[in-house]
């Protein structure tokens, strides 16, 4: 079913894919912000933004991308730090998870493959916490391969671009109108630009469209256009996001985050112990809260984020 439906839409959007490519590329080679990863096909450079930037805007990424980069400036010196560091550098990130989990993808680089960064997306997707979308955007944007992948501002240029507002299209055949969309040889300006456009242009919320190079040939313009809607863009879905984003303060997730955060304002190799972490991670903390705290604390154990032993709770070494 699937099959079939990624044939229709790629026979009914083929007539466009020259023009589109024209237009897309034009505009982001004039538009394009100078951004550090675009500057290099380092690998691992690469990585540590594409890993960076997954849940992280790019304006709070810039900085601690540098810094970052500073203090481990190659895979071998990520793979040999402590982790403890690692972690202490990823600060103001959040989902600390990411930064254990790249340094166990470059300790594994270093130990099962030499130090030598591999280049098919098969093999990238089984280093630790490197999915399909990361996979492809190493094997494209370090080794220049013409690979498709998808991550929310790609997906959401080709639903709109391609498929009709209506459509409730999967994700399988829109990566194969991905993958069939992609110029020759062009793979890498064109996945940038994809991304560029998502993120400065098509946003969730608000798509400018007036200003898109690519109104004239987009699906979702059109239908919209024809209905008067974009004259209210979007508005719902904002709201639906806004919604989301109230519930962190008292999560799991924070009360994570603020237990990394008291151990990394700690001595290197210091640890603490339960009563005297309780009260950093909530005021109001009592002996009565000490199952809430043991389930978080063996949750980020098992993350590889803490150590929890009989001198107290601290960051891995
Ligand atoms: S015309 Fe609008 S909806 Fe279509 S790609 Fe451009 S910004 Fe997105």
């Amino acid at each position: 079913m699937s099959i079939c439906r990624s044939i229709d839409l790629i026979n009914e959007n083929l007539l466009i894919f020259d023009e589109l490519h024209q237009a897309l590329l034009n505009w982001f080679s004039e538009a394009a912000r100078d951004l550090p990863w675009r500057r290099t096909r380092d690998p691992y450079r690469i990585l540590v933004a594409e890993v960076m930037l997954q849940q992280t805007q790019v304006d709070r990424v810039l900085p601690k991308y540098e810094a970052f980069l500073e203090r481990f400036p190659t895979l071998q010196a990520l793979a040999e730090a402590p982790t403890a560091d690692v972690i202490r550098m990823w600060s103001g990130l959040g989902y600390n998870r990411r930064a254990v989990n790249l340094q166990r993808a470059a300790r594994e680089i270093v130990a099962r493959y030499g130090g030598i960064f591999p280049q098919d997306v098969a093999i990238l997707v089984t280093l630790p916490g490197i999915g399909p979308y990361t996979a492809g955007a190493v094997a494209c944007f370090a080794f220049e391969q013409d690979v498709a992948f998808m991550d929310t501002n790609i997906r959401r240029v080709i639903r709109r671009v391609f498929t009709d507002p209506a459509d409730m299209v999967t994700e399988r055949p829109l990566l194969e109108l991905a993958r069939a969309a992609l110029p020759v040889g062009r793979g890498w300006a064109w996945n940038q630009a994809l991304m560029e456009l998502g993120s400065l242009i098509c946003t969730a919320e608000a798509p400018a469209c007036w200003r898109c190079p690519l109104r004239d040939l987009c699906r979702n313009y059109a239908a919209r256009r024809s209905s008067d809607e974009h004259l209210t863009p979007l508005q719902p879905r904002k709201r639906i996001a806004e919604r989301r984003e109230q519930p962190f303060i008292g999560s799991n997730r924070y009360f994570r985050g603020r237990i990394i955060e008291a151990l990394r304002a700690l001595p290197p190799g210091a640890a603490l112990a339960l009563n005297d972490l309780g009260p950093q991670v909530r005021p109001e903390y009592t002996p009565a809260d000490e199952a809430w705290l043991t389930a978080l604390i063996r949750g980020l154990e098992r993350d590889g984020l803490v150590v929890w032993n009989d001198a107290g709770v601290r960051l891995p070494e």
